[in-house]
């Protein structure tokens, strides 16, 4: 079986590679926002506009009229015509708006084709531009088909696709885990081990809460918001690196350890928070738990089960299957009005998670 995996690593890039970083940004900003304009032009006129048609007539006047663009990569001003035609299927097709020019400082990215760069080590070389030091090495070993290299606040980025071919593997361990992730703790399995998060996770996200309140504060257009921006950007990434890289920790112990894991639906734990910036920071950790999972249940050959969102698992007794209608967020102890059970919330959450797979 084959799957593409795509791994985002930090950049260090040199004076000039971040010069030439940007010229190529701004090409392919360039280049879409023509493309769009075009496409609604042509449209407007009664024609029926494609991404191929509009990259043809780009290339036959691009020489005379836009003669910078051969100071970059090609793929620059190539593949926004490819996106621009996905942007318009995906609109068509109902799951995204209609598209959007792209506005530098937002959208600061270009692609590259597999035939103009190579990975060596902690290094990817570009032709013309040579070597760009990694922050960390590829993490997968595969074909490398293509790669984007992107800004986010004020760092740059690459991250590569690679088409990888796998076995999946049949886990040797027969055992079966429950897993409920929390706000307090990581997670709690149901053999009653808590996971608890990083402690400079929550350390940070409240230094977040104070900067984001001083940005507020700050007079629209100014240079101090200008800088407080920066500064929560850069928390920001710092968060997400760090939720990161407990999350991998969490999944690759799951997958090596447990033959299924049944896991919550997680819309229902984003609606539980009632704050804002917790909700926001744990619904992007869920989302990527399970991407995680996913594919690293692929090698291990784990099964995963999404319980039913409406699956009671935090309301029904582990020991006797009662409905405790009555518990509430703050809550931390669960306590069954028919057989007495006393247990933490989340474990019993966790058990009745694992009782779901041996019903499956
Ligand atoms: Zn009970």
């Amino acid at each position: 079986m084959e799957i593409m995996l795509s791994h985002k690593i930090k950049l260090d890039p040199k004076k000039k590679q971040i010069e030439y970083f940007s010229k190529a940004c701004g090409t392919a900003r360039f280049t879409y926002n023509w493309g769009l304009a075009e496409w609604k032009r042509q449209y407007e006129e009664g024609l029926n506009p494609s991404g191929f048609g509009l990259k043809k007539e780009f290339n036959a006047i691009k020489e005379e009229k836009f003669n910078w663009v051969y100071e970059v990569t090609k793929y620059a001003c190539q593949q926004p015509f490819i996106n621009l035609q996905t942007a318009f299927n995906n609109f068509f097709s109902g799951t995204a708006k209609y598209p959007q020019f792209k506005k530098k400082g937002i959208h600061d990215s270009f692609y590259i084709g597999n035939d103009q760069f190579s990975i060596i080590n902690k290094k990817v070389k570009i032709p013309k531009l040579g070597a760009v030091k990694m922050c960390e090495c590829l993490g997968f070993s595969g074909k490398i088909m293509s790669a984007v290299i992107s800004k986010a606040a004020n760092q740059w980025f690459v991250s590569v696709s690679v088409k990888m071919d796998i076995t999946p593997a049949t886990s040797e361990s027969q055992a079966v885990v429950g897993v409920d992730l929390g706000v307090k703790n990581l997670a709690t399995l149901s053999t009653s081990e808590i996971i608890e998060g990083s402690k400079a996770l929550s350390k940070h996200q409240n230094k977040l809460r104070h900067l984001q309140q001083s940005l507020s504060r700050k007079q629209k257009g100014s240079k101090n918001r200008y800088k407080a921006r920066h500064k929560v950007a850069k928390l920001h990434y710092r968060i997400s690196c760090i939720r990161q890289d407990e999350l991998h920790k969490l999944t690759t112990k799951l997958t090596r350890d447990y033959a299924v894991i049944v896991i919550e639906d997680l819309n229902v734990k984003g609606m539980m928070s009632n704050d804002k910036l917790s909700k926001a920071i744990s619904d992007m950790g869920f989302f990527e738990f399970k991407r995680q999972l996913n594919y690293k249940s692929l090698t291990s050959g784990s099964l995963i089960i999404e319980a039913d969102r409406w699956f009671p698992s935090t309301k029904k007794c582990s020991k006797c299957g009662e409905i405790n209608h009555e518990i509430t967020l703050a809550d931390r102890v669960y306590i069954c009005p028919k057989c007495n059970l006393r247990i933490d919330r989340d474990l019993n959450a966790a058990i009745n998670l694992k009782s779901l797979a041996i019903a499956v």
